[in-house]
């Protein structure tokens, strides 16, 4: 049998750190990463022939489990016919419908491959619809590796302790501006003085990179207010959110009321994850004047070989087909369920922290329970030493976990009954391990 550790040693020597995305290499938490082979339901199964309940689903993709049978059906289905034309495809206009149902602010959507790409386009977007040059963005939010905003990004680079990224030039950070999450005011002094210089604020619907952190009350519509009030836009990334704490993500949980009216809307949203079910599909969508200024019809250019493939277009639909209001009941009350009982698990060991959510994706922070987590700074100076043994002790019992204390803790509706006393029970003893 070829094991985990050998996998390792063998992708060390081919790929940087032996993996195509930083967090998988375990930096944070030490050991050999289980190298996976195959996922079914609420569980994954690695190359030693350990199973775990997954409680990373693919970083936040799989809605509704590891090859779930409809979704599978359907990328077979579409697999059949060929895996990319080059071309346009049916599959496109049908996973933008479903999105502008759940989503009506999305007058128009434009499918490219990952969140990267999603929010870079929107920036570049933003800064030709607005003629300016300036991008706001938040201490700890992560957008995807994109120059103009790795700068203080949470999620890999906060796992790492990395400031950013090096090979980013000066001047393409020169025109980032960089403030504290969840403090208005600052961003009402930035615009006091440079409000006309500013294409766009992005700002992720509830951050979920330096832990889950939840935007203040009137966070976001305050950000509404003040960019419409200096011609500025909102970018609301929603790769992250979207499609998996509400049918309409995020913005859909804290701006809708019942009847379907917003409170505020963003000028565009980016989505990810979710919306491919799986495969590379990410989208960047929203006003149809803004979106039309992109080629072909405006002079911003964007393009991609395999934007919109049609094989990710059908795991996207069938996703978003499937997943109706009884998924997301399941997922919040699964949710609502293991942040109680972990917090029971912690207060028994003794060890302090605070249970950071947002709808139904959470975090655990530790020592942080007299200020809580607001922000990028408060979510750094916590006890993040006690999440390595934590992590490991749940591992070894069977439930694989984000490897990084920076991360949110993904469920599905797929996480049964079984599922999820294999994690409960998981939980004292790594909680006990937390404590030492
Ligand atoms: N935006 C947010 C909020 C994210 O969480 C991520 C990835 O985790 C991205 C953008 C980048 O997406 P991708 O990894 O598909 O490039």
């Amino acid at each position: 049998m070829t094991t985990s550790a050998d996998l390792f040693a063998t992708a060390q020597g081919l790929m940087p750190g032996g993996v195509n995305s930083p967090v998988r290499a375990f930096g944070s938490v030490g050991g050999v990463p289980p190298f996976m082979v195959s996922g079914e339901g609420p569980r994954l199964r690695d190359a030693d022939g350990n199973t775990y309940v997954d409680l990373v689903c693919s970083w936040g993709p799989l809605l509704l489990g590891h090859a779930h049978p409809g979704v599978l059906e359907a990328v077979h289905a579409a697999v059949d016919r060929g895996l990319s034309f080059g071309a346009s495809t049916p599959a496109e206009a049908q996973l933008a419908e479903l999105v502008q149902q759940r989503v009506p602010a999305v007058e128009r959507i434009r499918m490219v491959s990952t969140g990267t790409e999603a929010t870079m386009t929107a920036i570049r977007l933003a800064r030709g619809f607005t003629g300016r040059d300036l991008v706001v963005k938040f201490a700890g939010c992560y957008h995807g590796h994109e120059d103009a905003l790795l700068v203080a990004a949470g999620s890999g680079l906060a796992t790492l302790s990395l400031p950013g990224s090096a090979g980013v030039p000066a001047g393409t950070v020169a025109d980032t501006v960089v403030l504290p999450y969840n403090d208005l005011s600052a961003v009402e002094e930035l615009f006091a003085e440079r409000g006309e210089r500013i294409a766009a604020i992005i700002t992720e619907a509830a951050p979920a990179n330096m832990g889950v952190v939840e935007p203040g009350e009137g966070f976001n519509a305050g950000l509404r207010r003040i960019t419409a009030e200096h011609g500025a836009l909102l970018i609301l990334d929603e790769v992250l959110t979207g499609f998996r704490v509400h049918p309409a993500g995020y913005w859909g949980l804290s701006a809708l009321d019942e009847a379907g009216t917003a409170a505020w809307t963003p000028d565009l949203f980016t989505f990810g994850k979710v919306i491919g079910g799986g495969l590379p599909t990410a989208a960047l969508g929203g006003r149809a004047d803004v979106m039309e200024f992109l080629a072909p019809l405006g002079p911003v250019y964007q393009a991609g070989t395999l934007s919109g493939n049609p094989v990710a277009m059908a795991a996207g639909v069938a996703t978003l087909q499937y997943a109706d209001g009884v998924v997301y009941d399941t997922i919040d009350g699964l949710s609502r369920q293991l942040q109680a009982e972990l917090r029971s698990a912690l207060d028994a060991a003794g060890v302090d922290h605070t249970i950071q959510h947002a709808g139904n994706l959470f975090s655990v922070a530790f020592g942080t329970s007299r200020t809580g987590v607001h922000d990028y700074a408060q979510a750094q100076a916590q006890e993040a030493f006690r999440y390595p043994p934590f992590f490991h002790a749940m591992l070894d019992a069977g439930v694989y976990l984000p490897p990084s204390v920076y991360e949110a803790w993904f469920l599905s509706a797929a996480h049964d009954d079984a599922a999820m006393e294999t994690v409960i029970a998981a939980l004292p003893a790594a909680a006990e391990a937390a404590a030492a």
